[in-house]
């Protein structure tokens, strides 16, 4: 039992869910909820980004399972607090040259942001593999001014507020005796430590050296990509002068498909068998993602039962980078029983069954009636959690209280 649910809450999760769920959970709502695509969210992506850093280390969840947020806040672990919501997405999405998350502040590259798109694709895109065009909104270096953001050229003035550091260091009271050096951004040169005075400012790009571009790029999915999967193409993303563009990261989201289920490289599918094609046989026609048709019959004096699962080798999905092998395509069968039969051929019926136990009526039997019973009506076994259902899912269908005996 878990003490509080917001953090999971917020990333719409219930307590007990895997670490893979989350993350996928995160890559949704982080790539849906960030400043770019949603500058009124700040908020909102901000509590995304602390949920996610706490259930994703399983120190913490463990510390906010049991205690809640206050534990998380009193536990120490985290010391000052969260780690900025950027900071958490760029480790998560993180480009190329592994210059970003990986490793300590001194040996980072200083790199230009990041373009991050979510890239939605059928399970059909992902089997074929496809091209598509993205159309993606990024910085680029003013070409009137070549970054310089003067109408002269000349080189710019240093910024008087952070005297050309880009940064401002402030002390941070945090209690008695305890002190924290802070370093941020200087917001009047946007961390540049330079400015271009008024009138020799660049027209085209106001002094900003870079400009808002608008870019087609071309994207190459493999056959057998996954959800979650990411395309980087380096150098691609934002521009600013003097430091490493950013790259361009597509992050794939596989859509629901119709019919089949995909886990890893497996393909599961559902088939319904009427009850005279479970005993006496059938075949069926699969319809493939590249729009083959697979014939797949029963053998022979051969009988299926609910619950039962198949395969068939080698088509499920196409490895990637390995794209002449597949994985499996896995058949759940389930058994269509009639809802009634007709007494009469019930005889006729018999004959072709096995035979059935016989079953002694002692003399003191008492007859009583079968009633139709629905689990939904009938209150919960106390203590069994917000499940839902009378049964747990894997309770085996329960048969009717008086058992005949077999001899
Ligand atoms: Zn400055
Ligand atoms: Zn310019």
């Amino acid at each position: 039992m878990v003490k509080e649910t917001a953090y999971y809450d917020i990333l719409e999760m219930k307590p007990g869910c895997t670490p893979e769920e989350l993350k996928k959970a995160y890559r949704k709502l982080a790539l849906k909820y960030h400043p770019d695509k949603n500058p009124n969210e700040g908020e909102k992506f901000k509590l995304i980004s602390q949920a996610y850093e706490v259930l994703s280390d399983p120190q913490k969840r463990r510390v906010y399972d049991e205690g809640g947020e206050e534990a998380i806040k009193g536990s120490g672990s985290g010391t000052a607090g969260f780690s900025s919501p950027m900071d958490i997405f760029d480790m998560f999405f993180g480009g190329g040259f592994g210059g970003r998350g990986g490793g300590g502040q001194a040996s980072r590259v200083r790199r230009a942001k990041n373009v991050v798109h979510q890239l939605n694709l059928t399970l059909e895109d992902l089997y074929n593999g496809t091209t598509r065009k993205l159309a993606v909104h990024k910085n680029v270096i003013c070409e009137k001014c070549t970054g310089s953001g003067s109408k002269s050229g000349k080189a710019p003035e240093k910024c008087t507020t952070c005297k050309g550091n880009g940064v401002i260091f402030r002390v941070q009271q945090l209690g008695p005796g305890m002190i924290q050096h802070m370093q941020t951004m200087c917001t009047d040169c946007h961390g540049q430590g330079e400015r271009v005075s008024p009138n020799d400012r660049c027209k085209n790009c106001q002094g900003k050296k870079i400009v808002k571009d608008r870019k087609l790029v071309q994207i190459h999915v493999e056959r057998g990509m996954e959800d979650g999967e990411k395309i980087v193409l380096r150098g691609e993303g934002d521009q600013e002068p003097g430091i490493e563009p950013g790259d361009i990261i597509i992050v794939i989201e596989e859509k629901p498909h119709p019919l089949f289920r995909r886990r890893g490289q497996d393909l599961i599918v559902n088939m319904e068998l009427e009850l005279v094609e479970a005993l006496c046989g059938f075949q069926k026609v699969i319809e493939t993602l590249d729009q083959r048709n697979l014939i797949l019959a029963s053998i022979p004096g051969e009988v299926i039962k609910t619950g039962e699962i198949k395969c068939i080798m080698n088509e499920g999905m196409p490895i990637n980078r390995s794209p002449h092998d597949k994985g499996k395509l896995i058949i759940h069968f389930n058994v269509k029983f009639p809802e009634v039969i007709a007494p009469e051929v019930c005889p006729q019926l018999e004959t072709c069954l096995p035979p059935r136990n016989e079953c002694i009526i002692p003399d003191d039997a008492e007859e009583v009636t079968l009633r139709e019973f629905d689990p939904k009506t009938h209150s919960r076994r106390p203590g069994h959690g917000g499940g839902g259902s009378y049964y747990d899912e894997d309770d085996e269908p329960r048969a009717a209280g008086v058992q005949c005996q077999s001899h």
